[in-house]
């Protein structure tokens, strides 16, 4: 499967409307254990990627990823606006003078998870949105190396992240805001976990109908 900038801004008009989509529920779940700002710091982010999505279009994929990062970081705000920012930004880096496609991607997007881990000095297990994005680059790592086919690759994508995204709900945060109700963030699923997952599975099913 090969991709092209040009379906940026086609993509982050579908990430804009999920997460539009789901404004209330995202809301309620960063007020119960957070501050409730998550869905609109990342309405903010998205918004701003869909002002310059027709200059994104026209650069190669390692720009396009590096502007997207730096856009998010000055936009966004909050924790998450500075880990989806590096998330981008070390994908970016990651892409620099590669091709970008199945068989690099999933090199590339576990570049992105392992900065958002040292960024946000978390792992897996924490409650945060790296139990979403952690399990989906592993996936996409033993996919590649074991050779399976793309479409089974994406739905293994799309049932790693909502499982990831659930395992956050009888998780006990040790990261971010959510980490000061300490026993009381119980039975929360993670606002960050949710959207990451929300927002893989829309770019799948953009990559599927392709
Ligand atoms: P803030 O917590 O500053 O209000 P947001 O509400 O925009 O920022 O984002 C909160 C989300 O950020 C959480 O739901 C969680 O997924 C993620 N998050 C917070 N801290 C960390 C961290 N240290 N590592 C990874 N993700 C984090
Ligand atoms: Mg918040």
């Amino acid at each position: 499967m090969t991709t092209n900038t040009t379906l940026l801004p086609a993509l982050i008009a579908t990430l804009q409307k999920t997460i539009n989509d789901n404004v209330e529920e995202v809301t309620e779940l960063d007020r119960a254990i957070g501050d409730g700002d998550h869905v609109v710091n990342l309405q903010r982010g998205l918004e701003a990627l869909a002002k310059i999505s027709d200059e994104l279009a026209k650069l190669e994929w390692s720009p396009a990823l590096m502007k997207i990062g730096m856009t998010l970081m000055s936009t966004m705000g909050g924790a998450s606006g500075s880990l989806f920012g590096t998330l981008f930004v070390s994908m970016a880096k990651a892409a620099k003078s590669k091709d970008f496609d199945s068989s690099t991607f999933p090199d590339i997007f576990m570049a992105g998870v392992e900065s958002v881990k040292q960024r946000g000095k978390a792992d897996i297990g924490e409650k945060t949105m790296l139990d979403t994005l952690i399990p989906v680059a592993n996936s996409l790592f033993a996919d590649k190396a074991n050779n399976v086919e793309i479409n089974q690759q994406l739905d293994n994508v799309v049932a790693e992240a909502i499982k990831g995204m659930e395992s956050t709900k009888d998780l006990i945060a040790t990261k971010g805001r959510a980490s000061f109700l300490g026993e009381r963030s119980k039975g929360h699923i993670d606002a960050g976990a949710r959207t990451s997952q929300l927002m893989i599975c829309a770019i799948v099913d953009v990559l599927t109908q392709q």
